[in-house]
């Protein structure tokens, strides 16, 4: 896919202008795997080519793909992509060929690019421990500003209007205008009730441009209606044995659906997390529709779903590992991506 065809105007998350790669490999292991697209491993390896590397990188690269269903995976044996050079921390191909030598999906990493009529927009995954750590440390609203144009490709193209729920389109102008009203509500959460709320709202009526008068207790037991103590157990189990446990998300979908209907559990969140939780929910509220492929309504369901999870899942690492509920955000964070919360 070309870059930035058009020229158009980039914008990104204000929060993660800074990113740059702290070689965490995290993406180049389970669960992450990488799609290899049609074309892509032989635009690769013309590229290896003309960078006259290795015969040996290149007959790696020619053995390190593998079909499932239909698609096309770099393989991870033993858990790490094929192509990763663990002693060097570093992608091989990248250190011969450059960005130009990637996939789609590792060149982009962490980010999600998507082209907009408007412009090119991208955003972050939370699923990077970098990424984490600046929205730990982030500071102001959410907003996004202006970026060079960029290396990095868009992944899809989006048109002038989504869906805000199935079946009902919104204009571009609704969703910024949207996405703005729950930015502006999110940043001026201070307490865990006003957190509660605006999760609940999230999750109760996401199509809403009002915010409800607060009532903590019901807000909280709402956001928290999806969780249970056998959720929680799964999602350590899943921390604890990432590794060797390969692309598990189709598993977890099932298991989740399969728990969905128990008792939810009734934790204290840590006030302390209380603005970095709604930071996450913030950019939720990016993704939502147009990148994560769902209507704007069951983007924000998911969004506020998964922050609900994820601070459950530190407070119960906290618990189970003896250590500060805010040590145990940035894993609970890395985990919670992972969990695609149905709506
Ligand atoms: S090809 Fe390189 S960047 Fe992509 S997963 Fe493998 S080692 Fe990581």
């Amino acid at each position: 896919m070309e870059l930035n065809p058009k020229s158009l105007p980039v914008c990104q998350p204000s929060w993660f202008a800074t990113y740059e790669c702290q070689r965490t490999m995290v993406c180049c292991q389970a669960p992450w795997r990488v799609v290899v697209l049609d074309g892509e491993q032989q635009a690769m390896d013309t590229r290896l080519a003309t960078v006259d590397a290795p015969p040996e990188l290149r007959a790696r690269l020619a053995s390190g793909v593998v079909t499932r269903g239909n698609s096309r995976l770099l393989k991870q044996p033993g858990g790490a992509c094929s192509l990763l050079d663990r002693s060097e921390r570093a992608c091989s191909l990248h250190a011969s060929g450059g960005l130009a030598a990637l996939t789609l999906a590792c060149r982009n990493f962490p980010r999600s690019v998507v082209e907009l009529p408007t412009g090119v927009e991208i955003g972050f995954t939370t699923g990077c421990p970098t990424v984490t750590a600046m929205l730990n440390a982030a500071s102001g609203p959410f907003e996004l500003v202006a970026a060079a144009a960029t290396g990095y490709p868009p992944r899809i193209r989006v048109g002038d209007e989504l869906e805000l729920v199935r079946g009902r389109s919104m204009a571009l102008a609704d969703l910024f205008s949207r996405r703005a009203f729950w930015w502006q509500w999110l940043g001026a959460v201070d307490t865990t009730d006003a957190l509660a709320t605006v999760l609940a709202t999230a999750y109760r009526s996401p199509t809403t441009r009002v915010v409800p008068d607060g009532d903590g207790d019901r807000g909280l037991a709402a956001a928290r209606i999806r969780l249970s103590t056998a959720q929680l157990e799964l999602a350590t189990s899943v921390l604890a044995t990432l590794p060797s446990r390969g692309h598990y998300r189709a598993e977890l979908r099932r298991t989740w659906r399969a728990l969905k209907p128990r008792e939810a559990s009734d934790p204290t969140w840590d006030p302390s997390l209380v603005q970095v939780a709604a930071r996450l929910m913030a950019v939720g509220v990016q993704l939502a529709a147009v990148h994560d492929g769902r209507t704007f309504a069951a983007g924000l369901r998911a969004a506020a779903q998964r922050v609900v999870l994820t601070l459950d899942l530190a407070h119960r690492f906290a618990a189970e590992f003896d250590q500060p509920v805010a040590d145990t955000w940035p894993d609970a964070v890395m985990v919670g991506s992972n969990l695609v919360a149905p709506t």
